[in-house]
């Protein structure tokens, strides 16, 4: 990751939430970002209709599985973005996410960009910025900072930004919010207890 990404990150995930109307607070939507962006998402099972397409699809997989959440594919001078529907929705929001988030970024790619489950050589580096602004993008800093003020638990945040409870805690203890407020409540406290000294 870049020096610096993350506070990168955390401002351009607030401009892409504002280009869909939502502030730092609100539930995010992975699909209508990729809508704003002009990239058509297409779901695996619709793909099963058509052989070919199908065919293709599991190219991408391992063995002939297909085992990724959604991946990012060429089609000519446009991208679009493949979503495996057999998998847990909140999962999928994540990985919709993480590939809208390369897109964003304009990470340079070959062929074809897998999530992690999936089996193309990676870059390490933009995989890692794209799993960043993707949580960030689904919940803010300050989101995760007003959920540690509010003393939510991990799936009370998962359930409100309906992601997977392991991105909520994921969330939680990277933006370090838990702990920050824990301290400022005790600074508090103890310049309460100076103060009424007698
Ligand atoms: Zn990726």
């Amino acid at each position: 990751m870049k020096r610096g990404f993350k506070t990168e990150a955390r401002k351009l995930a607030l401009e892409l939430r504002a280009e869909l109307g939502v502030d730092a607070y609100g539930k995010f939507d992975p699909y209508a970002l990729a809508a704003e962006y002009g990239i058509p998402v297409f779901l695996l099972s619709d793909l099963g209709q058509d052989p070919a397409a199908r065919e293709a699809a599991a190219h991408y997989a391992r063995d002939g599985s297909v085992t990724f959440s959604a991946a990012l594919v060429p089609a000519s001078s446009r991208r679009l973005i493949l979503d495996n529907d057999a998998h847990d929705p909140r999962r999928r929001r994540n990985s919709v996410s993480h590939e809208i988030s390369h897109l964003v970024l304009e990470h340079e790619f070959g062929q074809v960009l897998l999530t992690r489950d999936g089996y193309r050589p990676f870059s390490p580096d933009n995989e890692e910025e794209a799993d960043w602004l993707g949580g960030e993008l689904l919940i803010p800093y300050g989101a995760a900072e007003r959920a540690a003020r509010l003393d939510w638990d991990d799936e009370q945040v998962a359930e409100t930004y309906d992601v997977s409870i392991p991105l909520a805690r994921m969330r939680m203890n990277y933006s370090g919010a838990r702990r920050v407020i824990a301290n400022k409540r005790a600074y508090r406290s103890r310049n309460l207890q100076t103060r009424s000294a007698p």
